[in-house]
Order: structure tokens, then C-alpha cells, then sequence
């Protein structure tokens, strides 16, 4: 690079706004950077081989803006005060025109400008210059999230509480931890993006790894509480960039060798950041370079609880009142009925209730476009090991990091240490009957929206069995259209299960869970608070 990113020499400059025209300065030095008295950012043009006073035009950053004149050309227009005593306060503009060599240089030169304004870490780009001229069309993010949903889900992010709430799932933090830890020369010496940085957390593990320079990106407030974790661990902290601003939009001095990203929410897709890992793939990783996490994988299982099925069905009971305050309620009970059966019921669950083997469907990050993320199809086929009543589809995601050193895998299957994504259950309001060795079809139908989530079409069948199977027809299909966004949380009292002694019997051997025996002798125990479930009614 000719010049650093913050230091542009041999520009021309000219303050357009003086009384008398000023003949332009050629050969002059324009520098970003904070002022030594106030500590704000500042644009100092220097004419070259003059006395620094009388050659140095100051422009102060905070409330400055620039205009584009030209492919290579720039205004810079701040406020300044004159103050005489005595006399009222005098405001005027000032404009400066400043000429870069190339058009590259001058669209660096602007980038700067913003980052500087917004305080070192703002990278954003795109923004809309007053005289109508636009450096980067409107982002993918804003063309296809909805202003309020994206005001939301920043404002929720930017409190630390949630933040907190992450970095206090063990299983969680604690496998990134690893998989960085345990796959240290894929960091070494590395250039790092954090796609979505929040606390800062996994930028301070990548710098931790040995990573050169870590690019710690992120939308919401919570920039700013990251920069200042990050300069209170300077020995990691001078290796890390704090940019505010979505992945989507900031601009990044160089690529990257590795990215890394928790992008997950329930179901692994839910708030639709997925799309903006792969936006950063594309837009900051250098070919071959490495994606953490890799891939993930969403697995589905019938399932069979009875007494979820009838709370959720009670629910609806108020309607069905003939006389409330002498009112008759039942014109609403078939929809509030719906209704409940809408949302997607998120709580940790015994995997003895799955009545099925598992199938997934996988998400490939290195490969995968981002149009692959607004609908996602999925065929479902299983065999019920048990004669049962089916109450809908169980659902859980894990994640692989594809380490040079070691693979990892983050799960949040049942029976597995819980997390705070729990499980996923969409249950049907009209339950399948099956027998043991019966195959059970449908599909899993995922449409993004522009609330940042997803609607669910589930269809499930149970084909014919025994005399008028020949005939090939299906005896029952049973379908539900669910919110993603609104989940029911069921977390409040943990409940155990009582498994029917025939279920018990045929139980497939793969379906033992994989957690503790002590834990599953115990029911379900994850020692779960009604403090848990305030915390959670968030998004991640
Ligand atoms: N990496 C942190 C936080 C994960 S939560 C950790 O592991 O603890 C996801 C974070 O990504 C949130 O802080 C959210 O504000 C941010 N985020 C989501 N979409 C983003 C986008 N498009 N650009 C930048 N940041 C984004």
C-alpha cells in the first residue's frame, strides 16, 4: 500500500470558505488522527515545509461531514464558533476541498473520514451524503430486515445482561473456548474477523490463540463495552479493532484467514444472522480460508408427549366458556386452539420422548450461498420404533469446528448438557396414531421473513398400514404453520416424565442419551428457574 490507511500524502487542498480565495496547497499531508489537547478525532491538513501553526488546517471530526465533488475530490464541511467577548456567539461553516492522487486513495480517504468520526470504531460505509451522491448502495441487511425488527434486536443486544447470558452458558462459551484453544495454528500469526463480536468474547480467545490481528465487528451499543473489555486486557487488546457497524456494511483494511462467529439462535437459524456470516464470508475471508464454526446441522425426530400435548390444549379451555360475565366465549376457542399450537414450544425434554431415530439436514458455511438461506426444505422420513400417538416433531442444531488440530462439535441435543438454546418442539394440534415399525413422511418447510425469523410449515403423515396399504393411499396427515419468533418457553417447572412401559421396551439403543446416567435416572434435571426463563423470552 502506498499510503496507511489514516495518512494521505501529496493531497491538494483548499479552504473554499475563507474570505479571500486561498490558492490551493499542492504537496500537503492530510492525517487522521486524535487531537493531543481534547482527544477527539480530527482531519489535519499540513502544507508541506511550512512552520506547523501557520501551515495547519484543523478539522474537527465530531460533527464534520464530507461530500463527494468528484471521483478524486472531497468537501469537508464543520461547524466553527467564534466567541468575542461581549458579542453573541458567531457560527459559520467551514468547507475545505481536499484532492486525492487516485480514486483509489480517495475512496480510502472517505472511509477514513467516517471511521474517525464515529470515534476509530465505526467502519460504516453507504451512509447518505446530503448533496444526494452515495459511496455504497442501501445494505443487504436493510433491504431485506424490516427498520423496526433490526431496532429490536440491536437494542436487545446491546444491554449486557443478554450478553451475559451467553458468556454464562458453559457448554457454550466453553466449547468455542476449546475449539480456538485446541486448533491454535489456525490462529497463529492469523488475520481474524469476529462477525458479530458482542462482549468481545472471541476475539479476546482468538488473540488468546495468537492470532495477529483479531477485527472485532459488531452492530449494536455493545461496540462500545466491547472496546473498553478489550483496552482493559491491553495484552490482548492491542491486537484487536474494535469496528461498530454490520457486517454488511464496514469496510476491513485487509482479508481474513479465519473467521469467527456465533450466529446461532433456536432451531439454528432463528434471527437470520446465519446470512451475515455468509455476507462476511464473502465480502472479508481470503480464498481457502477457514470458517469457526464450519458447518451445522439441524436434526428433527418424531416425538410422543401426552402431557405437553394436553397443557397446551388446556390452554385454550378459557374459551370454551359458555357465561363469562355473561358473555359466550366459544366464537374464539377454535382460534386461541391455533393459536397455541403456533408457537413452537422451546424447553429442555427427555430424549426417551423421541419415538424415532434422528435425521438431519446439513448447512454447509464455507460453500453455501445466502439466497440458500431463505427457504430451507426438508424431507422428513422416519420408522416409529413404538406404537404411539405422535404429537409432532422435536428439533435441535449443532454446530462442527472443522480445526486443522481437532473437531469439535457444540451441541444442544437432548440428553446432552443443556444449553441456552434448549430444544425445540413444533407440536401438531391433531396427534398421529402409528405402530411400531410404521414409516412416518412429511416435510419441514422453513420461510425467512423480514422480522428476522422464520415461519414453519410442518407436514407430517403416517402411511396406511396392514389391509389398505396395497392401496397406497395415506391414512392420516396432519399439518401446522408455526412462528419461529414467538416460542413458548416451558421452563418454569421441570417435569418428569413417566415413559409407558411398552415405549420403555422398544427402546432404540441409539436414542439412550448421551448425558449423565445419574441426570436421566433423575428425570429431566436441569435445574431450571423461573430467573431462566425471564432471561431467555430474548432471541439467542
Ligand atoms: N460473539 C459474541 C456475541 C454473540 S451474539 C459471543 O459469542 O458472546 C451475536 C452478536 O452479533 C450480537 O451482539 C449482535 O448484535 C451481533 N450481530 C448480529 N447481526 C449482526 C450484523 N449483521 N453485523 C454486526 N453484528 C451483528
Amino acid at each position: 500500500m502506498a499510503s496507511s490507511p489514516d495518512l494521505f500524502p501529496n493531497v491538494a487542498f483548499s479552504d473554499v470558505s475563507a474570505a479571500a480565495a486561498v490558492p490551493a496547497a499542492e504537496g500537503a499531508t492530510a492525517a487522521f488522527g486524535l487531537g493531543a489537547a481534547t482527544g477527539a478525532p480530527r482531519l489535519s491538513l499540513v502544507k508541506a515545509g511550512k512552520a506547523e501553526a501557520e501551515s495547519t488546517v484543523e478539522i474537527d471530526l465530531a460533527d464534520a461531514q464530507v461530500f463527494k465533488l468528484g471521483p478524486r475530490e472531497w468537501l469537508c464541511v464543520c461547524d466553527e464558533s467564534e466567541a468575542k467577548a461581549g458579542v453573541e456567539e458567531k457560527l459559520f461553516s467551514r468547507a475545505v476541498k481536499v484532492v486525492l492522487r487516485t480514486e483509489a486513495e480517495s475512496k480510502a480517504f472517505s472511509l477514513a473520514f467516517q471511521r474517525w468520526k464515529h470515534q476509530v470504531i465505526s467502519g460504516k460505509a453507504g451512509e447518505r451524503l446530503e448533496n444526494g451522491s452515495i459511496i455504497a448502495s442501501k445494505s443487504k441487511f436493510d433491504t431485506k430486515i424490516e427498520a423496526s425488527s433490526a431496532k429490536m434486536y440491536f437494542h436487545y443486544y446491546g444491554q449486557l445482561l443478554h450478553q451475559q447470558n451467553m458468556l454464562q452458558d458453559f457448554v457454550r462459551t466453553g466449547t468455542y473456548y476449546a475449539a480456538v484453544m485446541e486448533n491454535r495454528s489456525d490462529f497463529e500469526g492469523r488475520v481474524v474477523v469476529d462477525v458479530g463480536a458482542g462482549s468481545g468474547i472471541l476475539s479476546l480467545f482468538a488473540a488468546q490463540a495468537g492470532a495477529r490481528h483479531v477485527y472485532a465487528v459488531e452492530a449494536s451499543e455493545m461496540a462500545e463495552h466491547a472496546q473498553r473489555l478489550i483496552s482493559g486486557n491491553p495484552s490482548l487488546g492491542q491486537r484487536i479493532t474494535v469496528i461498530k457497524g454490520k457486517v454488511e456494511e464496514v469496510e476491513l483494511p485487509e482479508k481474513a484467514d479465519i473467521l469467527i462467529s456465533e450466529p446461532m439462535g433456536t432451531l439454528l437459524i432463528n434471527e437470520r444472522m446465519l446470512e451475515s456470516y455468509v455476507i462476511a464470508r464473502d465480502r472479508f475471508l481470503a480464498p481457502d480460508g477457514k470458517m469457526f464454526p464450519t458447518t451445522g446441522r439441524i436434526h428433527m425426530a418424531p416425538f410422543s408427549d401426552e402431557y405437553l400435548y394436553v397443557e397446551m390444549a388446556n390452554k385454550a379451555l378459557f374459551w370454551q366458556q359458555h357465561n363469562f360475565f355473561g358473555v359466550d366465549l366459544t366464537p374464539l376457542h377454535g382460534s386461541a386452539f391455533q393459536g397455541y399450537f403456533s408457537q413452537p414450544v422451546v424447553d429442555a425434554f427427555d430424549p426417551r420422548l423421541l419415538i424415532s431415530q434422528p435425521i438431519y439436514h446439513t448447512l454447509d458455511f464455507t460453500s453455501m450461498k445466502e439466497e440458500d438461506l431463505y427457504e430451507i426444505d426438508i424431507p422428513l422420513s422416519f420408522v416409529a420404533s413404538v406404537g404411539t400417538r405422535v404429537h409432532g416433531l422435536a428439533c435441535w442444531f449443532d454446530v462442527l469446528f472443522n480445526g486443522s488440530t481437532v473437531q469439535r462439535w457444540l451441541t444442544t441435543a437432548p440428553g446432552s448438557p443443556t444449553t441456552h438454546w434448549y430444544q425445540l418442539r413444533c407440536v401438531l394440534s391433531q396427534p398421529l396414531y402409528v405402530m411400531a415399525g410404521q414409516e412416518i413422511t412429511g416435510r419441514l418447510h422453513l420461510v425467512a421473513h423480514s422480522s428476522q425469523s422464520y415461519t414453519i410449515y410442518l407436514t407430517m403423515s403416517a402411511k396406511m398400514w396392514g389391509v389398505g396399504a396395497e392401496q397406497g393411499g395415506i391414512l392420516q396427515t396432519s399439518t401446522g404453520k408455526l412462528e419461529l419468533k414467538e416460542p413458548y418457553y416451558r421452563l418454569s417447572q421441570p417435569q418428569s416424565y413417566m415413559v409407558p412401559q411398552d415405549q420403555q421396551q422398544q427402546q432404540l439403543p441409539s436414542l439412550q442419551p448421551q448425558g449423565s446416567e445419574q441426570q436421566m435416572q433423575e428425570g429431566l434435571s436441569p435445574g431450571i428457574t423461573i430467573d431462566q426463563v425471564d432471561q431467555d423470552c430474548g432471541l439467542n
